[in-house]
């Protein structure tokens, strides 16, 4: 791996403290809900066009069909839940522009949402969206038929890189959706895709700055897969695209993690779900089947860094809830030597049954 990603900023990690026995810190991430999600697949509908990178059938591993084949089959599977005692869930529509369904589609769905949240199988409904497809009226009138939440796919706020990648919209689109979602009363949340074209980690940073202003309940991060098919896979045929290596990935989504978790928001999911034959379909791009808990351990580390910066002297030891006892160290212990250049070998590492960690001064 290069180098420690960037500190994150001890300021706001309001707790930690030191002491005579040696630093105290918790880990920032916020908790995450028990609720399971629902997804529901609306593959290209309500889309203007295609998005360079984007292929929804391929990503969600779900065949394109019309909207009434997909509103009978949600309601046939939640009847079958709510007679089996399942539930409940947070239903979500991903894969299309659902704020842009023709009518009367998005009051039909949360129509049947509202009827199954009767039933007790439905806890909340998200839905994900375009920032250009967020009026205020229609977000008011979504949030009165029971909508909860609206991902907006800002993918960055960098111009240049949204109009390389056929967006057609602004970071400024991007901006005003997060603010009239919000006002409308609706949680709000965020999908970034660091490595399009023209995108650097120095522009995730920023993006991810941005995205703490904005105050989301939720993030994604996907970061961009050259997926056969798309204008992008064209593009990167042609020698004009080339996506980030697996390490700069890495090294980026665990700097963008940690902020994001001290900011109080969760990220809800790194990487694009292992769908079946979506391997098969990825001509390039950083992929690794433990992303997320290599980005997790590489965020944990650039913590612990700076917790024994701020500890001031080398640490004796390093006391870790049990629940880290299969991250810390990295995948395959990729991070070893990482935290034996702290001065913190794995001999001087102990998990034990606690809540902060615990950086020893001396040994105890
Ligand atoms: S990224 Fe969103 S708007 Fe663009 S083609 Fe895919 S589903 Fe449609």
């Amino acid at each position: 791996m290069s180098p420690l990603p960037p500190s994150p900023n001890l300021c706001q990690n309001d707790t930690s403290k030191t002491d005579a026995n040696g630093r105290f810190f918790r880990h920032p991430e916020p908790e995450k809900p028990r609720t399971r999600i629902w997804p529901v697949f609306l593959s290209f509908k309500g889309c203007p066009g295609r998005c360079v990178f984007c292929a929804q059938p391929v990503q969600s591993g779900t065949r394109p069909q019309p909207l009434e084949a997909t509103l009978d089959a949600l309601e046939r599977d939640l009847a079958a839940a709510v007679r089996d005692g399942r539930g409940p869930y947070e239903l979500a529509f991903y894969g299309g522009v659902f704020t842009a369904l023709p009518e009367p589609w998005p009051a039909r769905f949360l129509a049947a949402a509202a009827r199954f949240r009767q039933a007790g199988v439905i806890s909340r409904v998200r839905c994900s969206t375009r920032p250009d497809a967020c009026s205020p009226p229609l977000l008011a009138q979504l949030a009165d038929q029971g909508l909860s939440l609206v991902e907006i796919g800002v993918q960055t706020f960098d111009d240049a890189v949204l109009a390389a990648s056929g967006r057609g919209h602004d970071a400024a689109a991007s901006r005003r959706a997060a603010r009239q979602i919000i006002e409308a009363g609706l949680g709000l949340g965020v999908q970034l895709l660091p490595g399009l074209p023209g995108h650097e980690p120095a522009t995730l940073a920023r993006d991810v700055a941005e995205t703490c202003a904005l105050a989301p309940e939720i993030v994604r991060l996907h970061p961009c897969l050259v997926v056969d098919g798309t204008p992008l896979a064209a593009l990167y045929r042609a020698g004009g695209f080339s996506p980030w290596p697996l390490e700069t990935t890495l090294d980026a989504l665990a700097a963008a993690v940690l902020p994001l978790w001290q900011a109080g928001i969760r990220v809800a999911r790194l990487g694009l779900a292992p769908e079946p034959g979506l391997e098969a379909a990825v001509l390039a791009g950083p992929r690794h089947p433990a992303l997320g808990a290599r980005v997790r351990a590489r965020a944990l580390l650039a913590l612990i860094a700076a917790e024994v910066r701020a500890l001031g002297c080398a640490p004796a030891g390093l006391a870790a809830p049990r629940r880290f006892a299969g991250e810390l160290f990295g995948h395959a212990g990729e991070l070893l030597q990482a935290y034996a250049d702290l001065g913190l070998p794995r001999a001087g590492v102990r998990f034990c049954d606690r809540e902060d960690f615990h950086l020893r001064v001396q040994a105890v």
